[in-house]
């Protein structure tokens, strides 16, 4: 079995939300269909006959006193399964450090839910992509027990919202890389997906890649019809 996560990021309207609601009752797959909506729109997603839910963030602490932030506790209580975690937008534009990410994945685990971990690296981080990857892996797994629930979502962050991808060549290294660095530190068999401008148009090119456990899906996973293709298309390679 594969995942295939979509992240909604920033994005939808409560008409468009509904709308898509909607739709997703006519998508068939025998993957792991995983929805990531805004947080507001999570009550709107309670009807997992064919998906499961998940978070884009969490707070590093337990509910409390802490305004305008979500705990894993609420997220638990709206049926979410996954919460991703270290996404490079919230590393790069809000600061989050990796502390606060080693705390999120606590308190995930703690809570037996499923942390889909991102890690990237900068187009000018090619060159040290490996030791990039490795330390975002390690800050993230320090202190952590049943981190092999732990998923990790591969994702060059020159490759967001761009239209660029690596080569499936490297896809498949990089990959590889991770599941063995994994393996050998931690003793986990990890389950790596690939994120980073996934389209209707470069699916079959990144159905190749041998290694890959699924996908990570931003911008095309808007469009039901074009999220529904890439479904299809992952369906054949089942
Ligand atoms: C993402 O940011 O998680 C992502 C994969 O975005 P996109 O598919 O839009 O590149």
């Amino acid at each position: 079995m594969k995942w295939i996560i979509s992240n909604h990021k920033m994005n939808l309207t409560k008409k468009e939300i509904e709308n898509y609601v909607d739709q997703i009752s006519t998508l068939k797959s025998s993957n792991e269909l995983v929805f990531c909506p805004s947080s507001i729109y999570l009550p709107y997603f309670q009807n997992q006959v064919n998906y499961s839910l998940g978070a884009q963030n969490v707070a590093d602490r337990n509910m409390g006193a802490l305004t305008g932030e979500i705990a894993i506790q609420q997220l638990k209580s709206l049926n979410v399964k996954y919460v991703i975690v270290g996404h490079s937008e919230r590393r790069n534009i809000l600061n989050e450090t990796e502390e606060m990410i080693n705390q999120k994945v606590k308190l995930i685990l703690e809570n037996a839910m499923v942390p889909v971990l991102c890690i990237g690296e900068k187009e000018e981080e090619i060159n040290d992509r490996e030791n990039i990857l490795m330390n975002e892996i390690d800050s993230a797994f320090t202190n952590q027990v049943n981190l092999d629930q732990v998923i990790i979502a591969y994702e060059p962050i020159w490759a967001i919202g761009t239209g660029k991808i690596p080569t499936t060549e490297e896809i498949t290294t990089i990959t590889q890389m991770i599941k063995d660095y994994v393996h050998k530190k931690y003793q986990i068999f990890c389950r790596v997906l690939y994120g980073g401008s996934v389209s209707i148009n470069n699916i079959d090119e990144l159905n190749q890649v041998p290694n890959i456990d699924g996908y990570l899906i931003g911008g095309t996973s808007l469009d039901i019809e074009k999220l529904r293709v890439i479904i299809e298309k992952m369906e054949e390679e089942v």
